[in-house]
């Protein structure tokens, strides 16, 4: 086994390299990569690839919006065995929700250059049976969510007995208590020897101990030296919950968004908010996403946000992590997130691949607890917003612009 200081120094010169002929992969692989308009690979990408074709467990920490997908999409597609007639599992990955893992599948099968490859898809709310279909047919490599794997698990509908590769993208929320359970099913029925890679922006270290749990003396990468991305411009509003919508609108009629995501803790709170900004607004193009909604709505909101027929998304933390839109130009929490981690992951869907971001976060003036710990997780103090001084001329006194440190006791109970 090779040592942690040889594997540092050897991605420290990969990182350098970065570039795609470089990095051991097959020509047409590359050839593919440029026809997508990949000219280079990202840091993340250098490092990762090269140690995932060596067959190294990974755990790798990556700023939001880096190109991870690609980190393990590759390697999966270098070391495929294709025969079309036969096409067993070979590799797993698992998402969180099923939008990313849609998102991750159409990533995998557009870097795919063997048109034999098949991928497929297996999430929830979908009917079971044309999930069953595709499988018996055969699928190289299956994206799902761990609920719907699992279920296909159990009927034996999905065999991965030839299975060598497992992902869970990420790998802190699937590893968290709500997953968890589900992973160690699957996990334990996964063949061994396999390579196993996880991947977040977020991985804080209990996770990474007890993600060792399932991997093969796993290197730890990390390439993010900041855990939010530097090009996301970040800012504060205290604003008393009674004032809390109007200064949303003003807000959205300022800036002008060209797509936003307005981010609310519980799927009522996202239903409400939606309906009232389509009553009250004049905002031609407002849809809403979150778990009380029926997949095919939640696919057709997806497909709308995606092609810009959407450019208001109100929203639960279902389209938090992971999700892929390139011209996010506004994030907006309207309501704090419950965990700071889920505030990087959150204005993280803005300000990828490099691009600038501005996501704005309303505190109520008892949330400065929550402000504080946003700020200590991401290193960084958020700015206020001009709207300030309006926000306090019209409450008629004068108030600090920081909220209190007094934390709120209501607890929302986690849902999507
Ligand atoms: P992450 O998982 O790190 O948040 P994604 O894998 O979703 O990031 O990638 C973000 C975006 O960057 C996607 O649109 C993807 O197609 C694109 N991308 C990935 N790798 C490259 C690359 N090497 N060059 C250019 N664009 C890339
Ligand atoms: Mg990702």
């Amino acid at each position: 086994m090779k040592s942690n200081s040889l594997v540092t120094k050897r991605v420290n010169k990969r990182k350098q390299a970065l570039s795609f002929e470089k990095m051991g992969l097959s020509d047409e692989m590359v050839a593919k990569l440029y026809e997508v308009g990949y000219e280079k690979p990202t840091p993340v990408q250098a490092g990762l690839i090269p140690l995932a074709m060596e067959e190294f467990d990974l755990i790798g920490q990556s700023q939001t919006g880096t190109g991870k997908t690609a980190a393990f999409g590759i390697p999966i597609l270098e070391q495929l065995e294709l025969d079309p007639q036969h096409a067993a599992t070979q590799a797993l990955i698992l998402t969180p929700t099923r939008e990313l893992a849609v998102q991750v599948e159409r990533e995998i099968t557009k870097l795919a250059p063997n048109h034999h490859v098949r991928c497929c898809c297996l999430y929830g709310g979908r009917p079971i049976k044309t999930q069953i279909n595709q499988l018996k047919k055969g699928c190289h490599i299956v994206v799902g969510t761990p609920g719907r794997v699992l279920d296909h698990l159990q009927r034996r509908t999905l065999n991965i007995n030839k299975l060598w590769f497992v992902v869970l993208d990420e790998a802190d929320r699937m590893l968290d208590i709500g997953f968890r359970p589900d992973i160690e099913k699957i996990m334990r029925q996964c063949p061994t020897p396999r390579q196993t890679m996880l991947l977040s922006a977020t991985l804080p270290p209990p996770i990474v101990l007890l993600a060792k749990r399932y991997m093969h003396y796993p290197k730890l990468l990390n390439f993010s030296s900041k855990i939010a991305v530097e090009t996301i411009d970040q800012k504060y509003l205290t604003v008393p919950y009674e004032m809390k919508y109007d200064i949303l609108v003003e807000l959205l009629e300022r800036e002008q968004p060209e797509q936003s995501i307005i981010f609310c803790r519980t799927k009522l709170g996202t239903e409400r908010l939606y309906r009232k900004l389509l009553k009250t607004t004049d905002f031609d193009s407002i849809g809403t996403i979150h778990g009380d909604m029926t997949q095919s709505a939640r696919d057709r909101m997806m497909k709308g946000f995606r092609e810009q027929s959407v450019r208001f998304l109100v929203a639960t933390d279902v389209v938090g992590r992971g999700i892929d839109v390139s011209n996010i130009s506004h994030i907006i929490n309207y309501d704090v997130p419950e965990l700071s981690d889920d505030y990087v992951h959150r204005v993280g869907r803005t300000g990828r691949m490099g691009r600038s971001g501005i996501a704005f976060t309303l505190v109520t003036p008892d949330q400065g607890g929550e402000l504080t710990r946003i700020e200590q997780r991401i290193n960084q103090l958020l700015e206020v917003d001009e709207l300030q001084g309006k926000i306090n001329e019209a409450r008629g006194k004068e108030i600090d612009a920081r909220p209190s440190a007094r934390t709120s006791k209501k607890r929302y109970r986690r849902a999507l």
